[in-house]
């Protein structure tokens, strides 16, 4: 595993897809996703110049937070978070990727000393072991959350069935990105829905060619 070299490639492709959509490469920021590995390892990454890091769950994101917040990068949280635990991790969390319940919702408001910047959740392909809102619920999710002041939906958040084709993956990704710029375009308060958090090792390309503006990356920086 050659940490230096992987970070470069990853980054070489992204530009490239974004190239290819017609976008900036720096429209697109990749989270580097360090659930597979240690403190150390994910020092040694920072130290090849990813500034945004990930972890799906609290006990290890904050373990990593405690020794590398010095470090100076953003903090993403990107999996589904239990209720109880809101309190232990939310005012350290840049961006929470997972917000996927109301009562959630309800949850971190109560818990926040500052806004917390969320993505909303969504289950595009209505597969039942996804969390996520339905899409045939996100408007009413939306006028229950706006009563949250605490947070600021940045975005919407999606992920692809596990065996997903090609085409059906770029089908849900681009039903993702349609309702992201829906949301966007009605200007709600607090729901600015300027960001579209998809794309992962294998789909990234397909993420960004739909308009993903964070790709959340794990397997292929420790290939
Ligand atoms: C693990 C994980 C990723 C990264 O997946 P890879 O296939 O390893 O790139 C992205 N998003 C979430 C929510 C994850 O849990």
């Amino acid at each position: 595993m050659n940490l230096q070299k992987n970070k470069e490639l990853i980054f070489q492709q992204v530009a490239a897809a974004a190239q290819a959509a017609d976008r900036s490469a720096d429209s697109v920021s990749v989270i580097a996703v360090t659930k597979y590995v240690d403190s150390d390892v994910t020092k040694q990454l920072i130290n090849t110049g990813v500034s945004h890091i990930g972890e799906n769950r609290v006990d290890k994101f904050l373990a990593k937070y405690e020794l590398l917040k010095s470090t100076g990068v953003t903090w993403h949280l990107i999996g589904s978070l239990q209720r109880r635990k809101v309190k232990d991790v939310i005012n350290y969390v840049d961006y929470f990727h997972a917000l996927d319940s109301v009562r959630l919702a309800s949850e971190i408001q109560k818990r926040a000393e500052k806004t917390i910047k969320c993505f909303l959740q969504v289950n595009i392909s209505g597969e039942k072991s996804k969390h996520g809102f339905r899409i045939d619920d996100v408007e009413e999710a939306l006028q229950q959350i706006a009563q949250f002041d605490k947070i600021e939906l940045v975005g919407l958040m999606t992920m692809a069935p596990q065996a997903a084709s090609d085409a059906e993956i770029n089908t849900i990704f681009e039903q993702a990105n349609k309702l992201k710029i829906a949301l966007q375009n009605k200007k709600i308060k607090n729901m600015p829905f300027t960001e579209l958090s998809m794309g992962m090792s294998g789909d990234f390309k397909l993420a960004v060619r739909n308009g993903s503006t964070f790709v959340r990356i794990g397997t292929a920086f420790f290939e």
